[in-house]
């Protein structure tokens, strides 16, 4: 039997992972979500939520939620990681040993498909790369993804930069890819591409 291919998508902030991702779910093949796994570790009664509040206290809960296990607000959070490099690490020292353990779940679950799909946004930072058999990254200009991340999350231009900066630089990732997904046209001009790229015999 041919090995599973195991495709890590990965790329910028902002530069299309998800949109990518969601089309390549609707193709029917499976899309494990490293964004997903993160949120799951930190949901109310988890060991990392517990670890967060004992460490931030109230100013990182959401308001109005269940007082007995309130949730996390994710944009308290943000603010707080984004702003100091320190905390960033020390909040994905307790997230992403958790992630890896669950895409180790989940791989095992689909060990008989052809193909996976592992959309990771820290893929090269958190060493992720032995997950998978090949890495795709999505690719758009540095203002393309600045205006994009800007418009999609509603950010200052000072705030769009430090979650910018906290990961590597794109063009980084790009050369250490296998393939590189262009997304610095229209939306959705990436399509033939993928289509390309999943057809190909690897
Ligand atoms: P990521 O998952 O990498 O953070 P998304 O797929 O969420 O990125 O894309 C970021 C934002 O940019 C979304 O609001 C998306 O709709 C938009 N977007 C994605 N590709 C394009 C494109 N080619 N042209 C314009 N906007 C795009």
């Amino acid at each position: 039997m041919p090995r599973q291919r195991r495709i890590g998508l990965t790329g910028g902030i902002a530069s299309g992972k998800s949109s990518v991702g969601r089309w390549l779910a609707q193709q029917h093949v499976p899309v494990l979500d490293a964004d997903q796994y993160a949120h799951d570790a930190l949901a109310p009664g988890e060991p990392a939520w517990q670890a967060v509040i004992d460490r931030y206290g109230s100013a990182v809960l959401k308001q109005g939620s269940n007082p007995t296990q309130p949730a996390l607000s994710r944009e308290a959070l943000g603010s707080i990681v984004f702003a100091e490099a320190p905390e960033r690490r020390w909040l994905e020292q307790q997230v992403h040993p958790l992630v890896r353990a669950r895409f180790q779940t989940e791989l095992q679950r689909l060990n008989s498909e052809p193909i996976t799909v592992l959309m990771i946004p820290l893929l090269y930072e958190a060493g992720l790369e032995s997950l998978c058999t090949e890495v795709w990254v999505v690719h758009c200009t540095a203002a393309q993804q600045r205006e994009r991340l800007i418009a999609r999350n509603t950010l200052s231009a000072a705030a769009a930069e430090q979650r910018i900066q906290a990961q590597w630089p794109l063009e980084r990732k790009c050369q250490l890819a296998d393939q590189v997904i262009d997304n610095s046209g229209a939306a959705n001009a990436w399509k033939d591409q993928v289509r390309a790229l999943l057809m190909a015999r690897t």
